[in-house]
């Protein structure tokens, strides 16, 4: 569905192939191509199942959400894919006597229903982590999100976890059910339904981070939040220490090379694969990085979009724009980078947190308010830009990036999230230690139950 669910889940493979399971992908034509190479040299089999051309919303060759023209249509799309079940339900058939479990995308909620039909154990990839649902289920259960007398921007205190405050703007209409009606109505509701079929939850994310939250979900609730996180550390020695001869360099991390030569460090900017940011917004982006006078490395990912007349001469010799899909967790592991201005996609938090790069976070959509609430006040590993009206939805100026992005790199709060940031990012790679880490250990425990409930 989208690089963010589809990059961990193949992770996620990695982890279970290093045990000798045995591992089947489905997936489409058009992505076909990224989950090959991503699952190169291993034994996993890829069934590929031809996409549904019958919404002439979504032209042709449009198979994941970070190609949809616009995010407006990521509804219709994720309904669309039902369109797949009868194929994917006659390859399962043939396979169904040696399926222990399905690990599936959310999006793809229909998944659920095809393995009840065959018995298989179900579990459910939440892209997200424990902080989020817990908050959200908490402010749904006391109705905070439909209290008149508050405007979006005003914090209020959640009952469950007092110490959290969040306010209004922090939740995306698309989970809370506020005002939705037509397809995104119908999508949430198949969602949830999926939700309430699965056997557990497949969590990126590892309990030294959110143990409260962990707990608090997993004492509640009958499906288990399991913690197998961060995923991304489970290719790390295959993708970042990148010895081979025939390994070519990319023109970004030769630059980076050049910069950590010199003694300098970079700001990595970047929003994930499927954020929608204004050709207004990107101009005070241009001009913020300009004025800050940091190092930076931008990856723009609509090819589309235009920067300012000059701006590439005048900011040639401290700062590149790449338009290619980059390998994210190689320059954030690099040594010259020293911040992470980010979207707080999930994954890229988890990438910090791993790489022990501080973040400037800058949420957009989906559940990234909560998450940059979690990485800049629960586990203080990151500042916030400044928004022109202070809503955390608003627009930022090129005067609010350029502060921030100055006091991450340069200032007191700065050292102070960076400090924090090392101790975080130990935890993070000590819970995926093979054989003794926290995370490695659940998956192992989730294995062990899982299997030992299909008979
Ligand atoms: N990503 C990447 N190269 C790119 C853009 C994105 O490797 O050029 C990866 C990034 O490392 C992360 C995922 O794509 O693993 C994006 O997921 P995230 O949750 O951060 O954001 P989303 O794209 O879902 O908004």
């Amino acid at each position: 569905m989208s690089k963010g669910h589809t990059i961990p889940l193949l992770h996620l493979a990695h982890l279970l192939l290093r045990r000798s399971i045995v591992i089947t992908v489905f997936t489409t034509p058009a992505n076909y191509p990224f989950i090959a190479d991503f699952l190169s040299n291993t034994t996993a089999s890829i069934i590929v199942l031809p996409f549904p051309q019958n919404n002439p919303e979504i032209p042709s060759g449009v198979e994941s959400t970070d190609k949809l023209s616009s995010m407006s249509l990521f509804h219709l799309f994720s309904l669309a894919t039902k369109h797949m079940q009868p194929d994917f339900e006659r390859k399962l058939e043939t396979l169904r006597s040696s399926v222990n479990f399905i690990a599936f995308d959310g999006f793809l909620w229909w998944v659920a229903e095809s393995a009840m039909k065959f018995g298989i154990p179900k579990l459910l990839f939440l892209g997200s982590n424990n902080y989020s649902s817990c908050l959200l289920k908490a402010v749904l259960e006391d109705g905070l999100l439909s209290r008149p007398e508050l405007d979006n921007d005003e914090l209020m205190t959640v009952r469950q976890f007092p110490w959290i405050k969040v306010n209004r703007n922090d939740f995306d209409p698309l989970f809370t059910g506020a005002e939705l009606k037509g397809p995104p109505l119908e999508h949430l509701s198949k969602v949830n339904i999926a939700h309430s079929l699965c056997d557990g939850f497949i969590t990126n994310s590892f309990y030294q981070l959110e143990s409260i939250l962990v707990d608090y979900w997993n004492t509640r609730n009958k499906q288990k939040s399991w913690c197998v996180g961060p995923l991304c550390l489970a290719k790390k020695l295959q993708k970042i220490e990148r010895d081979e001869p025939f390994y070519k360099k990319p023109s970004w991390i030769r630059w980076l090379d050049l910069k950590l030569n010199e003694g300098s460090s970079v700001l990595y900017a970047a929003f994930g694969s499927q954020a929608e940011i204004s050709q207004e917004q990107l101009n005070e982006i241009a001009n913020g990085l300009e004025e800050s006078k940091v190092n930076f490395l931008w990856v723009i990912r609509k090819k589309e979009s235009e920067l300012g007349e000059g701006f590439l001469e005048r900011v040639k010799e401290r700062g590149i724009i790449v338009r290619d899909w980059v390998d994210q967790m190689e320059i954030l592991m690099h040594k010259s980078v020293k911040g992470f201005l980010s979207h707080c996609g999930w994954n890229s938090v988890l990438e910090s947190l791993c790489a022990g790069v501080p973040i400037l976070a800058w949420p957009m959509m989906a559940e990234q308010h909560l998450n940059a609430r979690m990485v800049v006040e629960e586990i203080k590993v990151g500042l916030r830009v400044e928004t022109c009206n202070g809503s955390v939805r608003g627009f930022v100026k090129k005067e609010g990036l350029t502060k921030m992005v100055k006091e991450l790199m340069e200032g007191e709060k700065g050292a102070e999230v960076r400090e924090k940031m090392k101790e975080v990012s130990n935890m993070a790679n000590k819970a995926m230690e093979e054989g003794t880490g926290s995370s490695w250990r659940t998956l192992d425990n989730l294995i062990e139950e899982i299997c030992s409930s299909k008979q």
